[in-house]
C-alpha cells in the first residue's frame, strides 16, 4: 500500500466490494464474511474487538483499514422515549438521528445529508443549507450505532428517510446504503421496512422506480395546489403539483401498498376545507394515505400551527372523500427532535474550529 493512499474505510464497503478488497490482498473470502459480521451483526467497531480473528490478521487489518463510526457526542431522551442523538462524523461536522419508541414498532428516523439544500419554508434543517451529503457508510453508520446505543441487535425496527436532508438529492450513496442495510448477512433490513421521505426531485424519482430494492414511498406534499406549494417549497417551481402527483401514478407499487402523501398544516395557509377537498380531488386516483403534520412551531420559522379543530375538520373531509388519513403525533418536542427541528447548533462556528479531521473535544 502506498502511503499516499489513504487506507479503505471498510464502513463504505457492501459485503461483494469487502470481499473483492480481502480478495486483492490475498485474504480468504470467509475471512470478509466474519468481519461483515463483526461490523453488521455484533457492532464492534475496533478490529482489536473482532476476537475470533488471530491476533495476527486483527493487526494487519487494522494497518491496512479503517472502521469509521459516528461517534455520539449527545443524547437526549424526551418525556415521551423519543431520543435524539448527536453524532459526530469524522470530518467534524454533525448530524441529527432520532429514534422514536412504539409508533407502533421501533423506528430510527435516519439523517442523508448535513443540512438541506430544498429550502422549505417550515423546516429548520432548511434553514442550515446543505453542508454536504452524507456518504452510504455514514448513513448505514447512524443505524450501527443507534442499535448498539440501544441495545436493539435482536429488536426489529423500521427505518425513515425524515432526518436531515433530501434522500433523493445524494441518490448514489442514500440506495448503496439501502442496498447495505438489507444484506442479509448483516443488518438484515428488508426495504419494506424502509420509507423514503422526497419533497419530489422528479428525474431521482423515476431513477428510483426502476430500482431492484424498493423502500416504501412517501411524498412531502403540503399544499394542493401550486400557488400555495411554491411559497413552501421552491422545488415546486421546478417540479409542480400536476407533475408529482402523475409521476406518482406512474410509480411501480407492489401489491396493497400506497404512497404516503405528507401534509404539514400551518394555520391559515393551507388548513382550509377548500384545501381539503382540493386534496381530496388531487388524490382520488393514486394509491395514497395521507400523514397530516401540524407544524412543530420554532423560532425562525414564519408559520404556526393549526388548532386542533382545524386539523380534526381537515381530516374528516379527507376521510369523508375516501382518503385514508392519520394525524401524525408528534414525538420528542420537548426535545427538538420533532419533524423539522433537526438542526445542528453552531454546526459553522463548530466546523471552523475542526483541522483535518481532528475534532475538538
Ligand atoms: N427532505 C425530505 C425528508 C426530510 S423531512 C422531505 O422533505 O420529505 C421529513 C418530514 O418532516 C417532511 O415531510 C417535512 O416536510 C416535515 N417537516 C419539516 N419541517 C417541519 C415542521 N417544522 N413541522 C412539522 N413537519 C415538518
Amino acid at each position: 500500500m502506498s502511503v499516499l493512499t489513504s487506507p479503505l474505510n471498510l464502513a463504505e464497503l457492501d459485503r461483494p466490494a469487502l470481499e473483492a478488497a480481502f480478495e486483492q490482498r490475498g485474504l480468504e473470502g470467509f475471512r470478509a464474511r466474519q468481519v461483515f459480521h463483526w461490523i453488521y451483526r455484533h457492532g464492534v467497531t475496533a478490529f482489536g474487538d473482532m476476537t475470533d480473528l488471530s491476533q495476527t490478521l486483527r493487526t494487519r487489518l487494522a494497518a491496512e483499514f479503517t472502521l469509521t463510526t459516528p461517534r455520539v457526542v449527545a443524547r437526549d431522551r424526551s418525556s415521551d422515549g423519543t431520543e435524539k442523538f448527536l453524532l459526530r462524523l469524522e470530518d467534524g461536522r454533525q448530524i441529527e438521528s432520532v429514534f422514536i419508541p412504539d409508533t407502533p414498532s421501533q423506528t430510527f428516523c435516519i439523517s442523508t445529508q448535513v443540512g438541506c439544500a430544498m429550502a422549505c419554508g417550515f423546516c429548520l434543517t432548511g434553514k442550515m443549507g446543505l453542508t454536504r451529503n452524507l456518504t452510504a457508510g455514514e448513513i448505514v453508520g447512524q443505524v450501527r450505532v443507534l442499535v448498539e446505543a440501544l441495545d436493539m441487535r435482536r429488536t426489529r425496527f423500521n427505518i425513515v428517510l425524515m432526518g436531515m436532508g433530501e434522500p433523493l438529492h445524494n441518490y448514489d450513496e442514500t440506495m448503496k446504503a439501502l442496498r447495505m442495510l438489507a444484506d442479509e448477512h448483516g443488518l438484515a433490513v428488508s426495504p419494506r421496512r424502509v420509507t423514503l421521505s422526497t419533497v419530489g426531485l422528479l428525474p431521482a424519482l423515476e431513477r428510483l422506480a426502476q430500482e431492484p430494492i424498493m423502500p416504501n414511498l412517501a411524498i412531502s406534499l403540503h399544499a394542493p395546489t401550486d400557488a400555495i406549494r411554491g411559497e413552501l417549497v421552491p422545488l415546486n417551481r421546478k417540479y409542480g403539483v400536476a407533475d408529482i402527483i402523475a409521476a406518482c401514478k406512474r410509480f411501480p407499487l407492489k401489491r396493497r401498498s400506497r404512497i404516503t402523501f405528507e401534509y404539514v398544516m400551518l394555520a391559515g395557509v393551507n388548513d382550509s376545507p377548500e384545501d381539503a377537498r382540493r386534496l381530496a380531488r388531487l388524490l382520488a386516483d393514486v394509491r395514497s394515505k395521507v400523514n397530516l403534520i401540524p407544524l412543530n412551531a420554532a423560532p425562525g420559522i414564519p408559520y404556526e400551527r393549526p388548532s386542533d379543530q382545524a386539523v380534526d375538520r381537515f381530516a374528516t373531509i379527507l376521510a369523508d372523500h375516501h382518503v385514508t388519513v392519520s394525524v401524525r403525533k408528534s414525538r420528542g418536542r420537548d426535545i427538538r427532535a420533532a419533524c423539522g427541528q433537526l438542526i445542528v447548533e453552531g454546526e459553522r462556528r463548530e466546523n471552523s474550529d475542526v483541522v483535518s479531521g481532528i475534532s475538538p473535544t
